[in-house]
């Protein structure tokens, strides 16, 4: 999201004849738990909400296009469906939300189980009242790739990067927000102090905790809009990889499968591997101090739904396992967009609670449109904003995975 922002800040300035210099501070240089490279990198249009649903949208055009906006980049993207299977209590929701995908731009077919099992004969339709398949503008790509490509044009574009970690703020004699205070990844080096005009606040699954270092949902402010947190933190996630050796299993061309329990999987190259994962329930959730993967889940939790579904994969052998955080907004499981209420100088990108990276090209243009020119002109996210967290008015999403 911060790469992303100043690719459209740097790019947008150029194009308008704007002086604008960009700053972006990234504590951890090798991106080695941003929960952008530790994703699964798919992009869907199967949400309930239009925000979503036109973000996705715009973030396959990106995606599609990706060497015109950011030049020699491989993105590696699979065009592939998402194949989303409900039982009898969700399947008029997968309707409904199906019809409403399509109104919007989306390309997704409904198929009752009998057509399911004609097109995926290696799937078990027990318990499927109804599935939802992605026809096209669906699939994944490689997340890395594409923070490279954003990093690298943005820099191109001027844009400047450095390591080091925001540990506070400062504030100018009328309360607003007037620098942000970084210690260096190296010990021996003092603090410096950046003055800014404007912040953007993109720290993924620690956003909730750099808006606390400004001040934000502190309890005691006296100013009350202050009070309210920003509600996102790290919610551990693992994704399992493992390779099939039972017959009639899925092809090369199995869409991202999604059970209605919400284990998910999708193959992963051309050579019989596949990952999957599936979120816990909120009582479930792990402790979140590592990235240590938990084995047992997969046996206990996920090979269960597996194997149900797939008959092929009774037999799968788990090759390897990640664990990344996602940026989980506890409010209401999205993104939290636009300019605090208080602070009107600090835009927030972050809470995007697993479905993020496929919002980067369209979060981070808005995000330029709001800071150059004052208002959203191609979507409009203000419903995402953060005044939604204050009125305690939750924008609720479906398809949260
Ligand atoms: C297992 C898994 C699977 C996922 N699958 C998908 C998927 O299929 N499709 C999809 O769209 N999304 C998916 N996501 C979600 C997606 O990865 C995120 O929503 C998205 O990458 C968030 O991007 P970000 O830039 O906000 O966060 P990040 O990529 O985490 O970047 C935030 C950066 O801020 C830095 N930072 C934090 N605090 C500070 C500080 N104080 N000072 C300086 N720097 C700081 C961090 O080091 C980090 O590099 C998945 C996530 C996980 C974990």
């Amino acid at each position: 999201m911060g790469a992303s922002s100043a690719y459209w800040l740097r790019l947008k300035a150029k194009m308008q004849q704007k002086k604008l210099n960009v700053l972006v501070v990234e504590r951890d240089a090798g991106y080695t738990s941003a929960s952008t490279v530790l994703s699964v990198g798919g992009l869907r249009q199967q949400f309930s909400l239009a925000e979503n649903i036109r973000m996705s949208l715009y973030g396959y055009e990106f995606i599609k296009n990706a060497k015109t906006h950011l030049g020699d980049v491989d993105l590696s993207f699979q065009p592939n469906g998402y194949l989303i299977l409900a039982s009898s209590k969700g399947a008029d929701m997968l309707e409904r939300n199906s019809k409403f995908q399509n109104e919007l731009g989306a390309h997704n077919e409904l198929m009752a189980p009998s057509g399911l099992a004609q097109r995926f004969p290696w799937l078990c339709t027990e318990n499927i009242a109804l599935g939802c398949y992605g026809v096209n503008k669906e699939g994944w790509f490689d997340p890395w790739a594409l923070l490279m490509g954003f990093k690298q044009q943005a820099r191109a574009y001027g844009a400047q990067f450095v390591n080091g970690e925001v540990t506070g703020f400062e504030w100018n004699t009328q309360g607003g927000l007037s620098g942000a205070l970084i210690s260096s990844c190296d010990p021996q080096q003092p603090l410096r102090k950046v003055t800014f005009d404007k912040c953007v606040l993109a720290a993924g699954a620690h956003s909730g905790k750099v808006a606390s270092l400004a001040g934000i949902g502190d309890p005691s402010a006296t100013i009350e809009v202050l009070r309210t947190p920003l509600p996102v933190e790290p919610r551990k996630r693992y994704v399992y990889v493992f390779s099939t050796q039972g017959r009639n299993c899925p092809g090369l061309a199995t869409p991202l499968t999604i059970d209605p329990d919400g284990t998910y999987f999708r193959r992963d190259g051309l050579t019989g591997n596949f990952l999957c994962g599936r979120s816990p329930c909120d009582a479930d959730e792990p402790e979140c101090h590592t990235l240590d993967v938990d084995h047992d889940y997969f046996d206990t939790q996920i090979w269960p739904t597996l194997a149900t579904r797939v008959p092929a994969f009774e037999s799968i052998k788990v090759q390897s396992s990640w664990a990344g955080y996602y940026d989980y907004n506890c409010f209401d499981a999205n993104g939290v967009i636009g300019q605090h209420p208080f602070y009107t100088n600090l835009y927030i990108a972050a809470g995007f609670s697993g479905h993020g990276i496929q919002q980067t090209p369209a979060v981070g243009r808005a995000i330029s449109e709001l800071v150059l020119e004052g208002q959203y002109k191609t979507i409009d996210l203000s419903r995402m904003n953060f005044e939604r967290l204050v009125h305690k008015e939750p924008l609720l999403e479906d398809n949260i995975v």
